[in-house]
């Protein structure tokens, strides 16, 4: 048997009775955009003496696939900002079909024409791509800095290079509800799906979150108003729920962490780029590894990993209302989203 595979007694389960199966690796905080949902414009970043080593990264992501993670997402903060993320990533594709089942990314798609051929190398099948508006004013106003039809070129390479592609589009009331529609005939032309995220209190930005936040029942309404969805069966161990969509190829998800919670079946942890395990993205607790990997290497961080899952919480602690500070400090961007 391959010394990577996971065992019954290595299987991760957290003191809830979930089976943890699902790791996100944040490879960086840093970003190319500063999408106003997430950071502030004038961010401050992780020193590089607390930041992972890619080899360090890599042998923390092995030692959590022997003991029973089958799928990693790498994101970030951007992770194809991330200098070494091409080694990152083949080291990890690598894994795949010794114990690792998927490797998946999710970016904002400014570097993914030339990384999409890479991506494709080591392994991935499938990644997630941001993308809130096909409005390249729209596009500049939300992520301040970036350029529409460089995601949109990204997003074509990636299926030149035989890669699905997943768009998430987070909504913003009075940003982007004129959107849905335009971004989900784009994606039947690209042959790409679609998820819709509700925005998360996480980490302070400039505007007061509570002014865009809207349900995603309220964001889909002039869509269900011209046509039909269905709930369809489609389990990812995520938690989106999905829906077809009348004469549309595209499959619909909904992330709903606000409106209805989801945490029930939440089979995931996060690794920071600080080597921190945070257990939930929307608590602050956390468990750091990233002293016992430098102190005692890989073989000293098991009885922390057990730690972190005993502690996991049963639920995210989400709301928000006008004024309200965001539940955690912590940006999306430096928990990994
Ligand atoms: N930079 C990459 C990207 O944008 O795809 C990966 C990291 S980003 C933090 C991951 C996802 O989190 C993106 O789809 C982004 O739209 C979403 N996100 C960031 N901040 C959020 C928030 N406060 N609420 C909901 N989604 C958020
Ligand atoms: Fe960067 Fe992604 Fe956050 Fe936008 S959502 S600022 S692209 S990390």
């Amino acid at each position: 048997m391959d010394a990577r595979a996971p065992s019954i007694a290595n299987k991760l389960t957290d003191g809830h009775g979930r089976q943890i199966s699902y790791l996100r690796l944040s490879v960086t905080d840093r970003c190319d955009l500063r999408c106003r949902y997430c950071m502030a414009e004038d961010m401050t970043f992780l020193p590089k003496s607390a930041v992972l080593s890619i080899e360090e990264m890599a042998a923390l992501a092995e030692r959590f696939v022997a003991r029973g993670i089958r799928r990693i997402r790498l994101t970030g903060g951007e992770p194809l900002v991330r200098r070494g993320i091409d080694t990152l990533a083949m080291r990890l594709g690598a894994m795949i079909g010794q114990g690792l089942d998927e490797l998946t990314l999710t970016t904002n798609g400014m570097r993914l024409a030339e990384h999409a051929p890479m991506l494709a190398a080591a392994g991935m099948r499938r990644i997630n791509v941001s993308l809130d508006t096909l409005d390249p004013a729209a596009f500049r106003h939300i992520t301040r800095v970036g350029d529409v039809a460089v995601a949109m070129k990204g997003i074509s390479a990636a299926r030149d290079a035989g890669l699905d592609v997943k768009i998430n589009m987070v909504a913003l009331g009075g940003t982007n509800e004129d959107q849905l529609l335009p971004m989900l005939d784009y994606c039947a032309s690209v042959g790409a799906d679609l998820t819709l995220i509700e925005t998360m209190p996480l980490g302070e930005i400039a505007e007061d979150r509570s002014d865009h936040y809207i349900p995603l029942h309220a964001f889909i309404a002039p869509l269900r108003a011209e046509r039909a969805i269905y709930p369809v069966d489609r389990r990812t161990g995520g938690p989106a729920r999905y829906f077809a969509v009348e004469d549309s190829p595209v499959t619909l998800g909904l992330i709903t962490p606000l409106s209805e919670n989801f945490c029930a079946t939440c089979n995931r942890i996060r690794l920071t780029v600080e080597g921190r395990i945070y257990m939930c993205l929307g608590q602050d607790d956390h468990i750091d590894l990233r002293t016992a990997l430098r102190d005692g290497g890989v073989g000293a961080v098991d009885g922390l990993i057990d730690r972190a899952l005993a502690g996991k919480p049963r639920a995210h602690d989400f709301h928000i209302e006008r004024e309200s500070k965001p539940a955690v400090a912590r940006h999306m961007s430096a928990t990994g989203g």
